[in-house]
């Protein structure tokens, strides 16, 4: 039987959310269009999932999030966190993930994530990995699961650890930019990824990771608070508080266009040399 034809919208969708994952993230104006102040395009209420980072600096980390933003309570984050201490044995690094995963699971501070999520995705891994991937956000499937990387971007994911870095997915840590599912897979608008960063900077200081590899422009430009494309960040080596962090191409990307993995091969093989493992 025929497949129906796809909406207008859906075909619009896929193509915005490409190019915004191929970093191309600044177009010109449209005459006559309404935009606001750097010329984004409001998200919300726009179907389209991608364009919305349009022309923005992207939201660096939370302390200069608007000061209107709401924040999780210190009082609940805070106590955990002091936990961290340098040289933490593998079971303290669990108890405190598990802990800050239950404080997660109830956050409210998105009204449009919380609407639409089945539940929070926190992260899965090894607490002690050398090297943690990061992603925008969790898909249908990882809000289904509640892991991070589960669905056909997690499968390739999976591929390039294992059959690219020769790795276990158990040796490193995966986890996103938000820990909720953006409703029709549209990105994270800059609020969400400002309010979730303390559990992103949480999860990163539990772990102490010496190198991270960002998954796509909304994680590349979150984590190190710039509003530079991804074509820009990648082929070099960035820090963050100490790792050394290396940008590519977010895997559902590559679904969409696989001549893009030879450059993403280039960034992983990168990688390796500076993990010392090629
Ligand atoms: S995305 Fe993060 S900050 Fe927003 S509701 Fe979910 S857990 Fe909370």
């Amino acid at each position: 039987m025929s497949q129906p034809p796809r909406r207008l919208n859906d075909l619009l969708a896929d193509y915005f959310e490409d190019l915004n994952l191929a970093g191309i993230t600044e177009f010109p104006p449209i005459p006559g269009s309404v935009q606001n102040g750097a010329g984004r395009q409001q998200s919300g209420e726009n179907p389209l999932p991608s364009a919305p980072n349009a022309g923005i600096p992207s939201p660096a980390p939370a302390s200069s999030a608007s000061p209107s933003m709401k924040k999780f309570p210190d009082d609940q984050l805070e106590p955990i966190l002091a936990r961290v201490k340098p040289a933490l044995s593998l079971r303290a690094k669990e108890a405190i993930l598990r802990d800050m995963a239950q404080v997660v699971a109830g956050c409210k501070l998105c009204p449009d994530l919380v609407a639409n999520r089945t539940q929070t995705v926190f992260g899965v891994g090894n607490p002690n990995a050398e090297l943690v991937f990061v992603g925008e956000g969790p898909g249908a499937d990882e809000d289904a699961q509640g892991i991070p990387f589960v669905g056909r971007s997690g499968q390739l994911l999976t591929d390039i650890i294992v059959k690219g870095m020769k790795m276990s997915r158990d040796e490193v840590y995966i986890c996103n930019i938000v820990r909720c599912r953006p409703p029709g897979n549209r990105n994270p608008s800059d609020q969400e990824a400002a309010c979730c960063r303390p559990f992103l900077e949480g999860t990163l200081r539990v772990i102490s990771p010496q190198y991270i590899c960002c998954l796509g422009a909304v994680a590349a430009r979150n984590l190190l608070g710039t509003d530079l494309a991804i074509g820009k960040l990648r082929g070099k080596v960035h820090d963050y508080r100490g790792a050394k962090v290396v940008c590519t191409y977010h895997p559902a990307y590559l679904l969409r266009n696989p001549p893009a993995k030879v450059q993403t091969w280039e960034d992983i093989k990168m990688l390796l040399r500076q993990m010392g493992r090629m």
